[in-house]
């Protein structure tokens, strides 16, 4: 039994891209609330539960959230003070039969969000680890390996790549810390052999390096340079992950890649030669959100040769997920809370994940603050991995630096691939 919740206080802050987001306060009976803040992504896949918008041109380009934060300061607050702040699901079902929509647009799935991470944070108790506290039914947890993005394209980057994300995943170690350290050696690294090539612009969204390629495949040969170059075994240290998000490049029925418009069979045909030319261990959103089949003859194909993740693909949605899981379209979900937008619903999801023998990735969002929550989650769930970005810039180095903390408690590293 948790304390009852006293108050509930949203307001609008920026995110790292500089649009507005939302922070809620939850005070169950003391004066030091509990705080969690919103992410938002750019790739959003269209059965994402609703992004509440103000939508005044005007004003924040159409993106200001007065509306989520005035749900939360008036019927959501009214609705749960009083209620046991540990009662998650109560919390989360409140909000969900207020809102009465299928997708959370009339309340907003950034509000609920918010609130029902804030609960969350008060509930586990002030000073408290969450992860231990999220934990409370797991055998044990393990630290996840870092996907870390380091090289950006797609709809994260003003470049011409397609792929969105380039990732390094330092899986070949018995240590966090050590795996972490080959992350960041590589990170920089990459950004010397940029440099060198004349390639080194601008940043993407997630803190990668974001340079115009002659081809995508050249992503791969110079984040494999990297690796090798920081004195890495590629493949049995750390390997290479994918997102190619491909929805974004999806029109018609055909993918537009390297500036050749292909079929689904065709693409799948390019991912197979690149697995076979370099050490990929994870492709996410090879397809589009509803090209089922050229998900399902993929896995076929190539599940026993990589993870294949479906983030677009599921939306952290059960009910799109569950088809997943029967038509085994892919063998790995990534799992983003402001998809579906309560913390309820995304461990259902995980789960689901765990009893199918699917693998589960915890993720940010290309839009963050520094609210770090998806690292204890990550442990707590004993998810085996997270996706947060390139090891720099504070929104995402956030994240890494909770891992740190949480290590001095909790230093087994996952084994995986
Ligand atoms: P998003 O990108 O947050 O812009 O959707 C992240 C991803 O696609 O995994
Ligand atoms: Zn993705």
């Amino acid at each position: 039994m948790g304390l009852p919740i006293s108050n509930l206080n949203g307001r609008m802050i920026l995110d790292s891209r500089g649009n507005p987001t939302i922070e809620v306060d939850c005070y169950a009976s003391i004066d030091i609330p509990s705080r969690a803040a919103v992410p938002s992504g750019a790739s959003t896949g269209s059965y994402e539960a609703v992004e509440l918008r103000d939508n005044h041109d005007e004003k924040w380009n159409g993106k200001g959230v007065d509306i989520a934060v005035g749900n939360i300061n008036g019927i959501i607050k009214n609705s749960l003070v009083g209620i046991d702040v540990s009662d998650q699901e109560k919390i989360d079902k409140i909000m969900l039969d207020l809102d009465g929509s299928p997708n959370k647009s009339k309340l907003g799935a950034n509000a609920i969000l918010g609130v029902s991470l804030a609960c969350l944070r008060g509930a586990a108790g002030i000073g408290y680890p969450l992860w231990s506290y999220i934990a409370k039914n797991e055998e044990k947890c393990t630290l996840p390996v870092p996907l870390m993005n380091i090289l950006n394209g797609g709809a994260h980057a003003n470049s011409n790549v397609d792929v969105q994300e380039f990732m390094i995943v330092p899986h070949g170690f018995t240590d966090f810390k050590v795996a972490l350290r080959a992350g960041v050696e590589i990170y920089h690294t990459l950004k010397s052999i940029l440099n060198k090539n004349n390639l080194l612009g601008g940043i993407g969204d997630e803190g990668g390096f974001a340079p115009n390629l002659r081809c995508n495949e050249d992503g791969l040969i110079y984040v494999q340079q990297a690796i090798l170059e920081s004195g890495y075994k590629p493949g049995t240290e750390v390997s290479i992950a994918l997102d190619v998000a491909a929805q974004e490049f999806y029109y018609e029925g055909k993918y537009k890649i390297d500036g050749k418009l292909i079929s689904g069979l065709e693409l799948a045909n390019i991912y197979s030669k690149w697995i076979s030319s370099y050490p990929i261990v994870s492709i996410e959103d090879p397809f589009g959100e509803d090209d089922w089949n050229s998900w399902i003859e993929f896995t076929k194909k190539e599940g026993h040769r990589v993870q294949i993740v479906g983030d677009d693909l599921y939306v952290t949605n059960p009910e799109r997920f569950e088809k997943g899981i029967k038509l085994s379209a892919s063998n790995a979900i990534l799992i983003k809370l402001n998809q579906i937008g309560t913390f309820t619903e995304t461990m259902k999801v995980i789960k689901m994940a765990k009893e199918a023998g699917f693998r589960t990735i915890i993720s940010h969002r290309s839009g963050e603050t520094n609210d770090d929550i998806i690292s204890d989650i990550a442990v707590g769930t004993n998810a085996g991995q997270i996706k947060t970005g390139a090891p720099a810039r504070s929104d995402r180095t956030s994240k890494y630096n909770q891992l740190l903390r949480i290590y001095e408690d909790c230093n087994e590293y996952t084994k995986l691939f």
